[in-house]
């Protein structure tokens, strides 16, 4: 991480704070030249762009506003960034390629073939595209020290609590307060990327007072880092209902034998005994349960909730853009939400710096941000719609299904879908009813192409 560096102007630094731009403020209340800089007057740290949270989508809008020559701070609740982890960290090459990310090998913990889809009858069937599993703390890290580098500022232990307009009748940016020394900062854009959390969406209200979006849904995450699991390089998708009710479980593999073994189900009260009864019930259970690397006491598990309602309603405001998970964005089926973190942290970004430059703060300016992303992430209607007619299938009618497909999944064109929707009617017509063909699809929408992962 970037070393911490003594904060100018007229505040002390946090101990906390790591500042890389300081601002050079001649005296008080005025404005600093040059792009890339924070002011401090009376009090109030002022910048182009106010970034919370660094998580992947934080940290990469961070990056991107920095690089776009925008005055950046970007703000982390937790002492310490990427901890504790709460993901499975995975994310495929064309993720990557996506993204420009050329990630440090310190990052990577093991390379990966693609996904191994286990069906409940242990039919097994696989969507080969390389990818990595990260040290997912160290990755965040990384990207963060890439935002400090590009001249964005960084203030950890810092928890975003209120915001209030300001302007008149044309809004001028957001005066935000919260937990840290580091506030009240007055930014011309909000990034909300605080993830599940979603706070921007609770603290912005709406004409009628209401939240600027309601609560979405969630499933809950959680797993286990074992030790001496064997694999060939697949990531192990099992969607088996009996422990995992309309979500999955997995075997991720990392370096030197180790893995992460977890699931996601819908049913969240029920999610540690689940885990530890597949775990029980399965290989697993003749291998150990370690604490992750990052954790140094306490329980071995780890985990998170992921939104599943789709893209929230407004992604976009006056002087504010959500992304990642704080907007809703995350793969319908397997819920992988790294990618479009990050992808929709590049669009936020690009959209701030237009709307920046104009002199435009208002909604209306950065709606654009809401046609970037919806031309470019995949249909969430369809693919919600194929994840539910899934888990309407008994497990015999997905084992079915799963027989149906070719070994090899990620070769399927059209033909060789309609190949195996006529296969499957044949075999059992009945399964007409059950949207069978969104079913299949949805496996088609969970590949890296379509920000599966
Ligand atoms: C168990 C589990 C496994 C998963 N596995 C995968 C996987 O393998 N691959 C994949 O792509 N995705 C996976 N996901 C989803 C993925 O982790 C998220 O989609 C991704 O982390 C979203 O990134 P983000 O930056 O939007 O939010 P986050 O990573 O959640 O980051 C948000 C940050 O904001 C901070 N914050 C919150 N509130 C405030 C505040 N008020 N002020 C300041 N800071 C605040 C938080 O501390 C946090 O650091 C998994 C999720 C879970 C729970």
């Amino acid at each position: 991480m970037a070393k911490a560096a003594p904060s100018h102007g007229t505040r002390e630094a946090h101990p906390n704070e790591k500042v890389r731009s300081p601002p050079t403020v001649a005296n008080r209340g005025f404005l600093c030249e040059g792009r890339n800089r924070l002011c401090v007057a009376e009090g109030v740290t002022t910048c182009d762009v106010l970034v919370v949270g660094a998580g992947p989508g934080g940290g990469n809008a961070a990056l991107q506003c920095a690089r776009n020559g925008l005055s950046t701070i970007i703000i982390e609740d937790h002492q310490e960034i990427g901890t504790p982890v709460h993901c499975g960290e995975c994310i495929s090459e064309i993720a990557c390629q996506n993204l420009n990310l050329d990630l440090p090998e310190k990052v990577i913990s093991k390379r990966v073939h693609g996904i191994r889809v286990i069906f409940p009858d242990e039919t097994e069937k696989c969507l080969t595209e390389e990818g990595y599993v990260l040290e997912k703390h160290l990755f965040e890290q990384w990207i963060a020290e890439e935002a400090v580098s590009a001249g964005a500022s960084l203030h950890l232990g810092h928890k975003l609590q209120s915001m209030e307009r300001e302007g008149g009748s044309e809004f001028e940016g957001w005066l935000c307060k919260g937990k840290g020394d580091g506030f009240p900062i007055l930014a011309k854009i909000v990034i909300d990327a605080s993830g599940v959390a979603a706070i921007c969406s609770k603290l912005v209200r709406l004409e009628d007072d209401e939240p600027l979006n309601p609560q979405g849904k969630v499933v809950a995450g959680m797993q286990y880092e074992m030790t001496e699991v064997p694999t060939d390089g697949y990531l192990d998708f099992y969607i088996w209902p009996k422990y995992a009710e309309k979500g999955y479980l997995w075997m991720i593999p990392k370096c030197d034998g180790r893995a992460n073994v977890g699931l996601v189900t819908e049913d969240r009260p029920r999610a540690k005994k689940a885990l530890d009864e597949f775990i029980e019930n399965t290989h697993f259970n003749e291998l150990s349960q370690v604490l992750p690397p990052w954790k140094e006491k306490g329980n071995p598990a780890f985990g998170g909730t992921i939104p599943i309602s789709g893209p929230f309603e407004n992604t976009y405001s006056d002087g504010l853009l959500l992304v990642g998970d704080a907007a809703g964005f995350t793969s319908p089926l397997f819920e992988g939400g790294s990618h479009l973190a990050l992808k929709s942290a590049v669009f936020a970004a690009e959209t701030a710096a237009a709307a920046i430059s104009e002199g435009d703060l208002s909604a209306e300016r950065l709606s654009e941000y809401q046609k970037l992303w919806g031309g470019e992430f995949p249909p969430y209607d369809k693919i919600i719609r194929g994840k539910n007619a899934l888990f309407d299938l008994t497990d015999d009618e997905m084992s079915l299904m799963g027989r149906c497909f070719p070994d090899e999944m990620g070769d399927m064109g059209f033909s060789g879908k309609a190949m195996v929707g006529i296969r499957l009617l044949l075999r059992r017509p009945g399964l007409y009813s059950k949207r069978i063909v969104p079913a299949m699809l949805a496996f088609g929408y969970s590949r890296a192409k379509y920000y599966g992962w």
